[in-house]
């Protein structure tokens, strides 16, 4: 007998499950309704600055992860402008804004997040944007203004990739993070200033450890201006929020469901929240009380959601890995485990070469031996091995082990 499951959302995660479904159900015991809320299928987000590198004629098609496999599929039922509103979980219906009531067996949310916006006066003003939707790109590529400044506020991952993105519109970006240094969750102050220092050179301008007071408006009723705390106004034809996302559960409490600690959809390792038709999956979830804001561990959840479905043995999901390394304006910069030296009792080790601009950091346990973890930027050519080593003893002195990369060479000492 043909089940319904119905999804809401069709972001990066939602069409991963609705694809691993799909694959492995070759009796088709599942009909799959899926509620999209944006006017496009789902597109690669983690790719959205590429849309805006396309040009003005940029073709959003090129981010497509839905092929005709999907459109054609008769077991598949996409329905795009179309936004959940509510769940009845006696009736086994959900409820969409139009009023369509469309009935379940199994319902999976995977209703992402959304922007964080945080109350500044004028953050409401024409010419502030987010960086989260293919809409937001291209309306932020319409307002640009070459040659004019313009500011991000959040000096995180999405800061700089939004502020690269400024640049690549030929305008002049400045980046405001209230942190003391640029990337405060990934990075350390060392690596911070390093960053801060080489993306100065490539004409971005971060203002650290102050806070955005107000944005300000033209006599034309247009953002001009953004002022910070310390009185500084930064001219700004157009303003960036990257503050930050929280997760979209608004659904939790009209339909009773739990939430987590800091919002989501509480569901168990197994993605399950406490009715059993009803899973979480992807930035939506949070998955024993925690929310993840990548989309990997979201591509996990899925899978395990999808195996449960078809009854084969699913995985619980364990946590996430969140070391990174990535090349941000062209500048190197990865952390992995303890990278901010948490653990009781953690050393740290620190190497910092200005002449080279490059900056090391490894945390080890209170044994001198065991690594926790690090922080690499500016050269990150010992990243796979370091990251290999996490938990276990380093087979040499933390010196030597950095020694392998010739700016080392040249000054093996740590301060
Ligand atoms: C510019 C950018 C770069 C990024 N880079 C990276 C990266 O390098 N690495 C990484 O791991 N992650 C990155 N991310 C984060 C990554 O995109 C997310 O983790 C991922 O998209 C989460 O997928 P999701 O399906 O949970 O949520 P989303 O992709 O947000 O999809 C949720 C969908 O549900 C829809 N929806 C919400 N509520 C409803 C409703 N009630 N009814 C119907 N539909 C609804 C939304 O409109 C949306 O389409 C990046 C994000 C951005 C914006």
């Amino acid at each position: 007998m043909t089940r319904t499951l119905v999804v809401v959302g069709h972001g990066m995660v939602g069409h991963w499950l609705v694809e691993r479904v799909r694959d492995r159900d070759l009796e088709e015991r599942w009909r799959i309704v899926i509620l999209a809320e944006e006017p496009r299928p789902a597109y690669d987000r983690v790719s959205l600055s590429s849309h805006l590198e396309g040009g003005a004629d940029g073709d959003a098609g090129a981010l497509d992860l839905t092929g005709p496999d999907l459109l054609d599929d008769p077991m598949a039922d996409l329905r795009l402008n179309t936004t959940a509103v509510s769940v009845d979980r006696r009736a086994r219906t959900v409820t969409s804004a139009d009023g369509t009531v469309t009935g379940y067996d199994a319902l999976a949310l995977a209703t992402g997040s959304r922007p964080f916006v945080p109350p500044i006066s004028g953050r409401d003003l024409p010419g502030c944007f987010r960086y989260r939707t293919v809409e937001d790109i291209e309306a932020i590529r319409a307002a640009s203004v070459p040659g004019r400044a313009g500011v991000v506020v959040g000096g995180g991952l999405l800061g700089l990739e939004a502020a690269n993105a400024l640049r690549l519109l030929g305008m002049r970006p400045h980046v405001v993070e209230t942190a003391s240094h640029l990337l405060p969750l990934q990075i350390d102050a060392g690596a911070g200033q390093v960053l801060a220092d080489l993306v100065g050179k490539l004409g971005v301008q971060p203002h650290c450890g102050t806070i955005t007071r107000s944005v300000d408006a033209g006599p034309d009723g247009r953002v001009c201006a953004v002022t910070l705390d310390d009185h500084t106004r930064l001219d700004a034809a157009l303003v960036i929020f990257a503050t930050g996302v929280r997760p979209r559960d608004d659904l939790a409490e009209p339909s009773g469901l739990a939430r987590g600690p800091r919002g989501g959809f509480l569901v168990d390792d197994h993605c399950r929240t406490t009715d059993p038709r009803i899973w979480a999956i992807g930035e939506c979830a949070a998955v024993q009380g925690r929310c993840y804001g990548l989309v990997a561990p979201g591509y996990r959840m899925a899978e395990s959601v999808a195996a449960q479905l078809l009854g084969l043995p699913a995985r619980p999901f364990a946590g996430a890995d969140t070391s990174t390394r990535l090349k941000l304006l062209g500048v190197d910069v990865a952390s992995f485990g303890d990278c901010h030296a948490e653990t009781p009792g953690a050393l740290e080790f620190v190497r910092h070469h200005h002449r080279s601009g490059s900056y090391a950091k490894l945390v080890l346990a209170d044994d001198s031996r065991t690594l926790l973890g690090g922080v690499l930027a500016g050269d990150t050519t010992a990243y796979p091995l370091l990251h290999s080593l996490i938990g276990r003893a380093l087979p040499a002195g933390p010196e030597q082990l950095l020694l392998g990369t010739p700016h080392q060479r040249r000054e093996p000492a740590w301060t």
